[in-house]
């Protein structure tokens, strides 16, 4: 903070050097331990704790697999149905095929 006559200017830093709070300390690519304010969760600031690794619990894979699901056309189990419904509906014209070329042969059916 910069006072000129009666003015004060700009801000105390935050986590200046008397800052209370734990640092990070982990040593930086000039051989000094960094300086930052430290997340509680692992010990280390967020250049040097790395990124979240993501949910592990069942409940929170579950969350995010919901998150991100619009409308559920494509999901495994909606993709079997289809799968199966092709194929039943891929029989069904082999069988209606059959039965025509069988009523052709026997002169039940016109050829057009
Ligand atoms: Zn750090």
């Amino acid at each position: 903070m910069i006072v000129k006559g009666c003015k004060t200017y700009g801000f105390e830093t935050r986590f200046g050097p008397n800052w209370p709070g734990q640092r990070c300390l982990a040593k930086t690519r000039r051989g000094t331990a960094c300086q930052r304010p430290a997340y509680k969760h692992n010990g280390r600031c967020g250049l040097h704790g790395g990124l979240s690794t993501g949910a592990r619990t069942p409940e929170g894979l579950k969350r995010i697999s919901e998150t991100n699901l619009k409308h559920g056309r494509m999901t495994k189990d909606k993709l079997a149905i289809q799968r199966q419904i092709a194929a039943v509906s891929r029989s069904l014209r082999s069988e209606i095929k059959r039965i025509e070329k069988a009523l052709i042969n026997a002169g039940l059916m016109p050829e057009d």
